[in-house]
């Protein structure tokens, strides 16, 4: 009696034990992670097959419909409302209208009219009517430390600039290296005094070479990438021929010339203010194609009932740059290995389930300037605020094979940096280089792959690297020599850090940044998708 009595209390206790302090395994799960898998998934994905996986193309479709089938064996479900596993984003073909687009410079003496491409450029980033009084900036340069300020005397704010392209003299002490970025930023200087477009006389050999060529400045079609925003644009900024310039200077283009030469001597010109003279520009934009591409995104739910409903995003960018000059770039480190990885890592929490949901997201068109990364948090299927953490993987697979390049956990919150270290301490024991990290590293790869959209939302980040190498963006970026058991070992240190992650009492703290201190707020503008 006695006996059993204690017996029911033992097993009572254990109960109560098990049912407060839940054991997460994750080892179980972590060993589903192989090189082997990982060599036969990027058989297929680096496979000239799918010549290269350009954004958008038929074979980067059927890399997502390879992506989805095998997560979907894993218990992944699909994420999109839609009930698929496909996020689409639309892709525009634009153009700059001919007959749409005009400019007018008009003063008390009358009007006068300037036709596009002939006589100025425009791009259709800059969509929209501009109009405002004339102002003259000479080489528009303001670098009054160096002794040179075109601005001193002159105020650009809802004005139309007019400013002179051309070179100083080379030995001319502002024309150095350093101080290349100011004489390269003299239009956006005028956009951040508040001018609303800056026109930009061309140099003369530029002009004598479209009168010879009988040239037009070019229309190139461009290609914008997810919501193509119709409004006008704020800013207008484009480049005139001479004829312009004398109609917008009140001179003629023998004048034109003439301060070009000053500009060559190394001389200022000074500015000046048109008043009652007004520049009027017209651009009009058209979609001449549709197209569309897509992120592949699963979700496969949390154990815990309430934090089900958070989220640890996983990512890695499966397009490359295509099929070029007939040659497949492959792009089996760039980034196969990543995407790769993430197979591998959904396998693992198939097996090993955490508290919070996880989210694998394969971005579409990295290349072509992190547009699914940045579409997937301007258009999120969850709430970005419900996202603990991003952990980004893109080029794993190579260089030496005990090292991997760690950069921006700790910029958002410490509690991500501390995990990454301690995961790695206990399970996985390589050497965690932070030296990419660094806010002032030139390679600025905090800000070049797809996590920097999430932290730009205030989502800490961790991206694993393992650095470039002769092959990057070269055809050479080849199967044949990826490390299979070093991205062994990252995927599972990367599988370690989100189940950490997912299984906190609460969300990771933005504890590192004063400034970043909310989920889902927008940080640093995100530029257009383009
Ligand atoms: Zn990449």
């Amino acid at each position: 009696m006695v006996y059993r009595k204690s017996a029911v209390y033992c097993i009572v206790v254990l109960l109560i034990v098990c049912l407060a302090v839940p054991v997460y395994s994750q080892d179980s799960g972590a060993k589903t992670i192989t090189a082997a898998e990982l060599n036969t998934h990027l058989t297929f994905i680096a496979s000239d097959e799918l010549k290269g996986r350009n954004t958008p193309s038929p074979e980067l479709k059927i890399a997502a419909k390879y992506l989805a089938t095998v997560v979907e064996s894993y218990g992944f479900k699909p994420l999109m409302p839609d009930g698929t596993f496909f996020q689409k984003i639309p892709i525009y073909y634009v153009n700059v209208s001919e007959t749409g687009t005009n400019l007018t410079v008009k003063s008390s003496s009358g009007a006068q009219s300037f036709s596009f491409p002939e006589d100025f450029s425009a791009s259709t980033r800059s969509n929209g009517f501009f109009s405002g009084e004339v102002v003259f900036v000479g080489f528009g340069l303001s670098a009054p430390d160096l002794d040179w300020d075109d601005y001193s005397n002159i105020n650009v704010y809802g004005k139309v600039v007019i400013m002179l392209g051309g070179q100083l003299p080379p030995d001319h002490p502002l024309n150095t290296r350093e101080n290349l970025r100011l004489i390269s930023r003299r239009s956006n200087v005028a956009q951040e005094r508040g001018a609303i477009a800056v026109l930009t006389v061309q140099s003369p050999p530029e002009e004598e070479g479209m009168i010879e060529a009988n040239e037009n400045f070019p229309n190139r079609e461009s290609t914008v990438y997810g919501d193509f925003n119709p409004e006008n644009a704020a800013f207008f900024s484009g480049n005139v021929r001479h004829n312009v310039a004398a109609a917008l200077l009140d001179c003629d283009e023998d004048a034109v010339a003439d301060m070009f030469e000053q500009i060559s001597r190394g001389e200022r010109i000074p500015g000046k203010s048109f008043t009652g003279k007004t520049a009027e520009i017209v651009v009009e934009s058209h979609i001449i194609g549709v197209d569309q591409t897509q992120n592949v995104v699963a979700v496969i739910e949390g154990s815990d009932p309430v934090l089900k409903n958070e989220y640890v995003v996983y990512g890695a960018h499966y397009d490359h740059l295509g099929v070029r000059n007939q040659q497949v770039y492959n792009g089996a480190d760039d980034d196969g290995s990543g995407t790769v990885a993430l197979l591998e890592i959904a396998q693992a929490f198939y097996v090993d389930r955490p508290r919070r949901s996880i989210i694998i997201n394969w971005h579409t068109g990295e290349e072509k300037g992190l547009v699914g990364a940045r579409y997937f948090t301007s258009n999120p299927p969850v709430p970005l605020e419900k996202i603990s953490a991003q952990i980004n993987m893109d080029m794993i697979g190579r260089n030496d094979p005990e090292t991997v390049f760690v950069i921006g956990p700790g910029r958002i919150s410490t509690e991500l940096d501390g995990i990454t270290r301690d995961m790695n301490n206990k399970h996985i024991k390589m050497n965690l280089d932070y030296k990419y990290d660094a806010p002032d590293d030139p390679n600025r790869y905090y800000n070049r792959s797809d996590h920097y959209m999430y932290a730009q939302w205030g989502i800490p980040i961790v991206f694993l690297f393992t650095d470039v190498h002769e092959d990057y963006h070269r055809v050479t970026d080849t199967i044949d020599k990826i490390d299979f058991s070093k991205m062994e070992r990252i995927a599972k240190l990367a599988y370690y850090i989100g189940f950490e992650v997912a299984g906190k009492d609460e969300l990771l703290k933005l504890d590192a940044d004063p400034n970043i201190t909310v989920r889902g707020k927008l940080y640093t503008p995100s530029q257009r998708i383009r």
